[in-house]
């Protein structure tokens, strides 16, 4: 099968290369998926550029990608899953977690401390086929789940986790970055009936294509807001101004540390700041602590991969609901060969999702028909 294989250590196309790869068989508790679909995520342009944040994580050769649906293959021994067959369409949760440590076993394996992730750890879904625990399998329903959205509903997870705590109905939120998980907690907050939507970027580029989505929903609702440098602190008059007093909940994308200073002065006493984004760096600096942070009596929520299973509950609701995120898909391949191309536009921000159909045949076909 062909795949895209970190071969070593050097960044770029040196040390991505897309070749043949034997077909992975399924063990005791595992299914084979045929991939149909699967979008490049912000951590993937750190494997392609070998940043130090995941060299601790993936040891090449390596299979990558995580982000992806398709269909049933074959299942292996033991499977323990008599509601799949062959054809049925689906996702899965990367996330493998041991079941048994503390975490686990009080129902929150997102944050279980053996953590394997299939694209890091084990090989991915950037490939004609991979194989994953049985458990971890979501069934998709055609009807509601095309495949350029199926193909990163591990990221949309991320977004609907970022809100999943929080009742957004006349909410007033704030959006840090916007970035594809930023772009889809927006149509997010919007979707569940926030009553005001700030969307803060530094970068020109990005405030374009949230502007551009915001003129597309007509969302008057929303407000977007170049942030940074000489803007930064009329934002935060302008913000502190118009919700007399600051936001309910800001949703971090960002991981930049002027974001996180300027959404704790942003957010209204008793806020939240719901928190994703991951520094560059391992330290960041909060400018005033006492003031920003604990005079304003602040939550601050980490927010790490997908509830099991909550959180794809709740996106297959939304999505059922209406949520509309496939417009962030530009860019489409019908072939994983067209990896490089795929990537250059996506470290470029040309593209906020870039999506690979492997056995090709993507864009044409809505989704598989299941069951045969
Ligand atoms: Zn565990």
């Amino acid at each position: 099968m062909r795949a895209v294989v970190k071969v070593d250590t050097r960044p770029g196309p040196e040390g991505t290369v897309v070749r043949e790869m034997p077909l992975p068989v399924p063990g005791a508790g595992e299914v084979r998926l045929r991939v149909r679909a699967a979008a490049i995520c912000g951590s993937d342009r750190h494997i392609w550029h070998w940043d130090p944040s995941v060299r601790h994580l993936v040891r090449p050769p390596r299979i990558y990608g995580h982000e992806f649906c398709g269909e049933v293959d074959e299942l292996g021994p033991d499977a323990g899953r008599a509601d799949l067959g062959p054809g049925d369409y689906v996702s899965a949760e990367m996330h493998v977690v041991c079941g048994t440590c503390r975490q686990c076993r009080a129902g929150q394996g997102h944050i279980c401390k053996n953590t394997r992730i299939l694209g890091f750890h084990d090989d991915g879904s950037f490939a004609e086929f991979l194989v994953v625990p049985a458990a971890n399998v979501i069934r998709l329903d055609p009807g509601v789940v095309p495949l350029k959205v199926g193909a990163f509903l591990d990221a949309l997870g991320n977004a609907v986790h970022t809100v999943q705590d929080h009742d957004l109905v006349g909410a007033r939120v704030a959006v840090m970055g916007y970035g594809p998980i930023g772009a889809m907690a927006a149509a997010i907050a919007h979707h569940q009936g926030a009553e005001r939507i700030y969307v803060l970027d530094v970068s020109p580029q990005a405030i374009e294509q949230a502007e551009a989505w915001r003129v597309r929903k007509g969302a008057g609702s929303v407000t977007v807001l170049e942030t940074g440098g000489d803007h930064t602190s009329d934002v935060d008059e302008l913000i502190l101004d118009e919700t007399e007093g600051g936001v309910d909940l800001v949703l971090e994308m960002s991981g930049a540390e002027s974001a996180i200073n300027q959404g704790l002065r942003i957010a209204r006493m008793g806020g939240t700041l719901s928190m994703l984004g991951i520094p560059g760096r391992e330290a960041i600096t909060i400018e005033d602590f006492a003031r920003d942070f604990i005079f304003k009596g602040l939550t601050l929520q980490a927010i790490i991969g997908r509830r099991m299973f909550s959180t794809w509950e709740l996106m297959l609701e939304l999505l059922a609901d209406g949520l509309d995120v496939a417009p962030l898909v530009s860019h489409e391949y019908e072939s994983l060969d067209a990896f490089e191309e795929g990537m250059r536009a996506f470290d470029a921000h040309e593209a906020l999702k870039v999506v690979f159909y492997p056995h090709g045949n993507g864009a044409s076909v809505d989704t598989p028909s299941g069951g045969e």
